[in-house]
């Protein structure tokens, strides 16, 4: 029996650790990789996976492209500083360019077969909207007259810019799916707007007392989400106005947010996060 303490459970994992076990691909035949979006722990394994399988084919939303694209990139001055000499061969950035060019993109709600060299069975795929972060889908595979939906990350609720997640209304026989608060009651989690009365409100506090106010968010999908409602807060007067620090690979993924911002399901269309007064 192995176990773990406490301590070791939540211990990240970094490097070679971090990845999936591919191995277990091995003798399995397979043709497509499907990815639901462009968080890290969903997508940044995806080199690896191609070097080892070369002949998968890859498909996405071109919103999560257009991400991956720039965090891939990014991943790999993080990657030289985690990874050990010769523990394993990181990526280049003209390798990242070559896959990039290589990833097939379907809309949400756009049907689409895949492809296989393993066999002549029909699998027929679409992505439907999860509303978790820009390009975040669920993915629905039907064949055999069988209905599979994995939910990837996925959020039910709306926020300040994403409307949340567009769901399929037809029958399915197989649900896969991962989640934070899955075995929570959501009539027990506060609800956005709430939140953001109660975010507000800590806010004005600490700077009507001269402070100054730290907000630790992922760069993609939280920062974006939180840039927007404290600028409609300032906005209807209901933060103080003062200046906004942001930084890092985040401006870059706000000027995605921008471009798609007509072709997603959003709240606030014509809120553009790049023209939100900000410092670097
Ligand atoms: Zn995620």
């Amino acid at each position: 029996m192995v176990s773990y303490s406490t301590a070791e459970c939540i211990l990240k994992k970094t490097g070679l650790d971090s990845l999936p076990k591919f191995d277990l691909l091995n003798d399995k035949p397979t043709d497509n990789v499907l990815i639901s979006h462009a968080h890290q722990d969903h997508l940044n394994a995806l080199p690896f996976l191609i070097k080892k399988f070369p002949h998968l084919k890859i498909i996405t939303t071109p919103q999560t492209r257009a991400i991956a694209e720039l965090t891939l990139h990014n991943a790999i001055s993080i990657l030289n500083r985690q990874v050990n000499e010769g523990e394993i061969e990181i990526y280049s950035h003209d390798e990242v360019d070559l896959l990039i060019k290589s990833i097939n993109y379907k809309s949400y709600n756009e049907i689409f077969s895949l492809s296989s060299l393993n066999s002549n069975q029909e699998i027929e795929a679409e992505f439907f909207d999860a509303g978790h972060i820009l390009g975040s889908a669920g993915i629905m595979l039907r064949f055999d007259g069988i209905k599979i939906f994995f939910t990837g990350d996925i959020n039910l609720s709306s926020q300040s810019l994403l409307s949340g997640a567009h769901l399929p209304r037809e029958k399915i026989d197989i649900l896969i799916t991962e989640t934070t608060y899955g075995a929570t009651d959501t009539t027990l989690i506060n609800y956005w707007k709430n939140e953001i009365e109660r975010f507000s409100h800590s806010i004005n506090k600490v700077i009507n007392n001269g402070g100054s106010v730290l907000i630790p968010v992922f760069a993609l999908g939280k920062l974006q989400e939180m840039i927007a409602t404290i600028w409609l807060q300032m906005q209807s007067n209901k933060i103080t106005n003062v200046d906004v620090y942001t930084g890092g690979i985040g401006n870059k993924i706000n000027r995605i947010y921008d471009y798609n911002r007509y072709s997603i399901n959003r709240n606030e269309k014509d809120l553009i996060l790049s023209d939100i007064p900000q410092k670097n």
